[in-house]
């Protein structure tokens, strides 16, 4: 019974090491995207994975398609923010698909208050991002618990990871 336990553990250990391998590969590839944003503050990439680790889409956060990405809208944070559409939602709407069951990985911040709606309504059963870099504690704090509540209360798997042990944050603002 004992030696079975251990085995257990070990399996346990290893498909967890397996997972961990996974996830920070798809955050890399999440980061990747996030390169793509003309918002010269602050750039985010999401991706989201079926069942079988597929990526099904991708998005990150900009204006919408046609309308113009003006810098004086970017650096006009109440013109921004009424026109930006976050890089969740772009994943989720271009994955023009049913979406149960599967992961959505966001870097270098983990989904707000705003798109964690959205994403428990598509019916994705687990979000990994990495922990609030420390330059963006205090603004994003709130709307990050409020996410986090929201996520806990509909059943949504929210896994915070660090890429790795250092910092690879592209973000000043
Ligand atoms: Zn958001």
């Amino acid at each position: 019974m004992a030696d079975e336990t251990i085995v257990l553990n070990q399996l346990d250990e290893a498909r967890l090491a397996r997972q961990l391998k996974w996830d920070r590969r798809f955050l890399e590839i999440a980061q990747k995207v996030a390169d793509w944003s003309k918002d010269p503050s602050t750039k985010v990439g999401t991706i989201i994975i079926d069942r079988n680790n597929r990526l099904v889409s991708t998005g990150y956060n900009g204006f919408p398609q046609g309308v113009l990405d003006l810098p004086e809208r970017y650096n006009d944070r109440n013109a921004k923010y009424s026109m930006i559409i976050h890089s969740e939602l772009n994943a989720i709407i271009f994955a023009k698909r049913d979406l149960r069951g599967y992961t959505l990985y966001s870097y270098p911040l983990q989904p707000c208050d705003r798109c964690a709606g959205p994403i428990i309504q598509t019916g994705i059963k687990r979000c990994v991002a990495p922990p609030c870099p420390p330059d963006k504690d205090t603004r994003w704090q709130k709307s990050f618990q409020v996410a986090q509540t929201m996520f806990k209360e509909a059943g949504v798997r929210l896994d915070l990871i660090e890429l790795s042990p250092k910092y690879l944050g592209g973000i000043s603002a």
